[in-house]
């Protein structure tokens, strides 16, 4: 693989609490750019902008044309990274991968499960993507890493749909499976531990270090084909630290997809 292909989805119109990720995309694109860091991923891949098929920001009228858009690039057969974004994005984006890939591996990291049936009566909700993806069988496995707030309702979601959640309280980088590929990595920054990242809408703490969300990043064998950073949201950012943790992320998942 020596290209990856980028867009960004600005759309916040399923968030539960705060908007403000719609706006992340640009932001994410300039800390990455930005003269203040090189190019570097710390394997020693340059993740310059030759490498990027960088197709630029949507506006969406309607959730679903986020499935389009996705699919769209997809033809182009090189892994696809959407900069979101609240976390709705992530179903209409598998929709999408599945129909060309079929069913795949998803590692989600994430403070929460997103496992909602429905979340303030709307069952697209950005609590609600992976409830979703799993009733459609999207995924062939689902397994979500630094969950720290499971309610009643979503531990019952979890086992009826089999999915194996490592939780924050239990974690070790020795628990994250490896796996077969083909695999999607769903970001969301709220995992991280708001003292990392304080430009999230959520926060919620007893989170990841940004070193320990690198390693389970560089840990990544199998074939990755596709990844989202989601729910950035700029407006609680603090001089710019989560924008660069996104840039950071962004080097460092292109560089697995390049070098898986
Ligand atoms: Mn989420
Ligand atoms: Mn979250």
């Amino acid at each position: 693989m020596d290209k990856i292909q980028l867009q960004g989805i600005l759309y916040d119109e399923k968030s539960s609490f705060l908007s403000g990720p719609a706006d992340a995309p640009p932001l994410i694109r300039e800390a990455y750019h930005s003269d203040a860091f090189n190019f570097f991923a710390e394997d020693g891949s340059e993740i310059s902008p030759d490498k990027l098929v960088d197709h630029g920001d949507y506006t969406i009228d309607q959730y679903f044309d986020i499935e389009k858009i996705s699919y769209s690039h997809l033809k182009y057969k090189t892994p696809l990274i959407t900069l979101g974004g609240d976390h709705s994005i992530t179903y209409p984006i598998l929709k999408a991968f599945h129909r060309y890939y079929g069913p795949l591996e998803i590692l989600h990291i994430d403070a929460h499960a997103d496992l909602y049936d429905s979340f303030e009566g709307d069952p697209y909700s950005h609590a609600c993507p992976f409830a979703r993806i799993m009733e459609d069988k999207l995924a062939s496995r689902l397994v979500q890493v630094g969950i720290r707030t499971l309610s009643d309702h979503q531990k019952e979601q979890a086992e009826q749909y089999g999915v194996e959640i490592i939780e924050m309280r239990d974690y070790s980088l020795k628990k994250v499976p490896q796996f077969k590929g083909p695999l999607y990595l769903s970001f969301d920054l709220d995992a991280l531990d708001p003292a990392f990242a304080p430009g999230i809408s959520h926060h919620e703490p007893g989170g990841f270090s940004s070193r320990q969300v690198l390693e389970i990043i560089q840990n990544i064998k199998a074939p990755l084909v596709g990844a989202d950073l989601v729910e950035f949201n700029p407006k609680r950012d603090v001089n710019g630290v989560t924008a660069a943790v996104c840039a950071k992320l962004l080097k460092e998942i292109a560089a697995r997809m390049l070098n898986s």
